[in-house]
């Protein structure tokens, strides 16, 4: 069966370079200045829907972020450079790049569902897999995904979500957001033992909720074998099933084989791979609804290189 494939989006921001995380420190601005720079020697760059994202309304953060913690945020930024650990920094320019850096993906939501766009890819910064709701850390202000996940259920009435999070790190902030809410399945493969901690085997949900999140913890040295069998043996089945109606991926690229921070060994075909897989769920339960959103990613090639394989598959020109 073909499907007909709609426009993909790609949500991007200058203020996204705004957000100063200080000299030396891995996730900064010229991460994004590579992706487009990559993409634009491309030749799917001129096939790309660009938009640019508003931001969010503060009170859609707060369907994840008590107010009180958004408040915080917002001092800390204006205040800043402050440091919310020791590698998580606010600076004057984070605050709007995280309320654009959110409402890149309200609005791709948005987008994907007023039927203007089939897929969207968020080139955002600070990422957010790793902010828990009343805690920063890990280089997260807001959790990106997690607010679009309960966006599109408050705003667009879905029932399911599915997120798929491929970071080398466990999505710590975003398991434990929705630990206990059987509405949202989080699947998440990543390196283990290894930052942040979290992400064991035995940590598959609460209440209601067991066996709506899946971890698969990867060894060390694992590579793009290990994250195709694990998306196609266990997340796949359980994917179909769940049924999801929009599918959210934390898209990070630091378990590329050259990524300084981590050590496992994937590679863009790899990337290339895991989308297929992806696409594969979201063209069976929801039209091919994806919301692609990026987390981690250090090495600056190995960043450009598998955006562009990530993106290929999302446009299906492989
Ligand atoms: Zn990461």
């Amino acid at each position: 069966m073909t499907i007909e494939l709609g426009p993909v989006g790609f949500f991007y921001h200058p203020v996204f370079l705004q957000h100063d995380t200080g000299a030396g420190h891995p996730e900064r601005p010229q991460r994004l200045e590579a992706i487009l720079t990559h993409l634009a020697a491309t030749t799917l760059w001129s096939r790309l829907q660009v938009r640019v994202p508003t931001p969010v309304d503060p009170a859609f953060v707060e369907l994840v972020h008590p107010r009180t913690y958004v408040s915080l945020i917002e001092r800390a930024c204006r205040e800043g450079p402050t440091a919310l650990d020791p590698d998580t920094i606010a600076s004057p320019g984070s605050w709007e790049a995280a309320l654009r850096a959110v409402g890149a993906v309200t609005t791709a939501i948005d987008q994907l569902l007023d039927g203007s766009l089939n897929a969207a890819f968020c080139a955002v910064r600070p990422p957010g897999h790793h902010a828990l709701a009343d805690r920063a850390m890990g280089f997260c202000l807001f959790n990106n995904v997690a607010i679009g996940a309960r966006y599109a259920q408050r705003r667009h009435h879905l029932a399911r979500i599915l997120i798929v999070d491929w970071d080398v790190h466990h999505g710590n902030g975003t398991q434990a957001i929705f630990y206990d809410d059987p509405s949202v399945f989080y699947f998440s493969t990543h390196q283990f033992p290894f930052y942040p901690g979290t992400g064991a085997r035995q940590e598959i949900g609460r209440g209601a909720a067991v066996g709506w999140t899946l971890n698969v913890p990867l060894p060390q040295g694992s590579g793009d074998a290990e994250l195709i069998r694990a998306f196609q043996e266990e997340l796949v089945p359980k994917a179909l099933t769940f049924a999801p109606e929009l599918v959210l991926i934390s898209a990070g690229f630091d378990a590329h084989r050259d990524d300084p921070l981590a050590g496992l060994a994937a590679t863009e075909a790899g990337y290339a791979e895991l989308t297929r897989i992806v696409r594969g769920i979201a063209d069976r339960s929801c039209r091919g609804r994806i919301v692609s959103v990026l987390e981690g990613g250090y090495d600056l090639h190995a960043l450009g290189a598998s955006v562009e394989a990530h993106l290929r598959v999302l446009l299906s020109d492989e």
